[in-house]
């Protein structure tokens, strides 16, 4: 059994120094440019080499604030990673298409996961729409034909479940301590419980390389611990 790397790209251009920080905020909210010379993505870009280096592929969601570009595709195809849809704006199945629609469009491949951003209460930016619905997202993944919705929940012991072709995994391994129970799961308990069964790590990268242990906490994972993707 193993673990199912999931990756959450929340911001174009990280929290640090404070004008990228600024520049996310404002990515999120207006359809901007993409600066490369400001690092677009440059934080995604060192946690897919790492991956790549340790051969472990992951599934990797984006927002439209933060679809890939031309550079982190190669990327993307060299480690044999699943481009997902990091859904935004909920409020709809029509606006759930058109989310999904626009990032097959930009990829030019099917998107067949989901994961959302925001598990209620707060509001990140214009266009997203803040509660958490996972009911609603694993019925509309089924009905687009999709093959993996990846839930918010905290509890890493709570098991996949099967929708007809949708694999619905309704919690994961927050690696980010904000979102965990440390003393229940630490990192050891996933290296020990991955072994029995499939769970899903989540990480956000600008988090992760924003901090030396949970750099170091994901270096050891993906080293420890074998990961696949689900097709
Ligand atoms: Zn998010």
């Amino acid at each position: 059994m193993s673990l199912i790397i999931r990756i959450d790209v929340d911001r174009p251009y990280g929290r640090q120094p404070f004008y990228r920080h600024l520049l996310s905020k404002l990515s999120s909210d207006l359809y901007f440019p993409k600066f490369e010379r400001f690092g677009y993505l440059d934080e995604l870009r060192t946690m897919l080499q790492w991956l790549n280096h340790a051969g472990a592929p992951a599934h990797v969601f984006f927002r439209r604030c933060t679809f890939p570009s031309a550079e982190i595709v190669e990327l993307l195809n060299e480690g044999g990673h699943e481009i997902g849809l990091h859904l935004e704006n909920s409020r709809s199945f029509a606006m759930f298409t058109a989310e999904k629609r626009f990032l097959e469009r930009h990829c030019s491949r099917e998107i067949l996961s989901m994961s959302k951003h925001g598990s209620g209460g707060a509001k990140y930016g214009f266009h997203h729409y803040a509660p958490y619905e996972p009911e609603r997202y694993m019925q509309w993944a089924g009905q687009a034909s999709m093959r993996l919705f990846l839930g918010n929940l905290e509890d890493p012991t709570i098991e996949a479940i099967r929708l007809g072709k949708l694999l619905a995994f309704p919690s994961a391994f927050w690696l980010e301590p904000a979102w965990r129970d440390t003393a229940k799961f630490p990192v050891q308990w996933l290296i020990e419980h991955a072994g029995e069964r499939e769970i899903v790590l989540l990480v956000h990268p600008e988090n992760v390389l924003a901090d030396s242990q949970l750099t170091a906490q994901f270096k050891a994972l993906i080293g420890a611990v074998r990961s696949i993707t689900i097709q």
